[in-house]
């Protein structure tokens, strides 16, 4: 009688010990030691795994891309703020496009030190939804680009603002060592990071002239070099996604850094 007392006590302690690493096994790494029920400690792990699962997706996503979306690339109308800053620069007296015609963009961009900067342009309102899908697929492949300010800001000097490596469209003015109006004049043409794609040309005496003067070591396309737009280059294909042509397949001249629409 005492052995068979004692063969149910040793089966009860052992039967206990198994009920509690049981117990303990599925308990382990969960937050709450008072959950009793062994279906309740499986959901709560199942939970945890979950909740671990997602964080990890959170974790690998690049943050490399901030909370700016193509809603933030911005297209207005010209405002009397904005009309102050052109006045008798861009928009000069004998401008013939109306303000309503032009659209002040915000742009946003990654300049040459991986920086992401705000930029600003005016365009003709014809290809401002353009300028905003071509920027933005610059923006996110992080396309550099040195800066992008209203040409006023350069006394609207065209030769100042490539010299400055300023991309930019507006400027009412006629084509340099012409009286032709051009297209920049309509907000149709755009130059980007000038200094390094600079207009190359034949004067009337048959000189080379380039424009920007500084842009002369960059006139040798044959040549590697940063910020060179050529064919293989994103920001051309992007402009010749959207219907622009390119300044530097033109005969007669080339002007590497100039895309238009008409
Ligand atoms: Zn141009």
């Amino acid at each position: 009688m005492k052995k068979k007392f004692t063969h149910t006590l040793i089966f009860c302690m052992v039967a206990c010990g198994l009920g509690y690493a049981f117990y303990r096994f599925y308990l382990k790494d969960t937050k709450t030691t008072e959950v009793s029920s062994p279906i309740l400690s499986l959901t709560d792990k199942l939970h945890t795994l979950i909740n671990n699962t997602s964080m990890k997706q959170e974790e690998t996503i690049p943050v490399s891309s901030p909370a700016i979306t193509e809603a933030d690339f911005t297209i207005s109308p010209i405002t009397e703020e904005i009309k102050a800053r052109i006045n008798g620069k861009s928009y000069k007296a004998d401008c013939t496009i109306p303000y309503e015609e032009l659209r002040y963009l915000t742009l946003y961009y990654v300049d040459f030190n991986g920086v992401i900067q705000k930029g600003e342009m005016i365009v003709n309102k014809a290809i401002a939804q353009d300028v905003v899908e071509i920027f933005y697929a610059l923006y996110t492949a992080k396309y550099p680009i040195e800066q992008m300010k209203l040409v006023d800001e350069f006394d609207a000097d065209d030769e100042k603002s490539m010299a400055a490596n300023n991309t930019s469209c507006f400027n009412y003015r006629t084509i340099a060592g012409t009286t032709r109006i051009s297209n920049h004049a309509k907000g149709l043409a755009i130059d980007v990071n000038p200094l390094y794609n600079p207009y190359v040309r034949s004067n009337s005496a048959g000189e080379t002239e380039v424009l920007p003067a500084n842009g002369t070591p960059y006139v040798d396309r044959s040549q590697g070099f940063a910020y060179k737009i050529d064919t293989n280059d994103l920001c051309y294909q992007e402009f010749i996604k959207h219907g622009f042509s390119w300044g530097g397949a033109w005969n007669y001249s080339k002007d590497y850094q100039h895309f238009e629409k008409k």
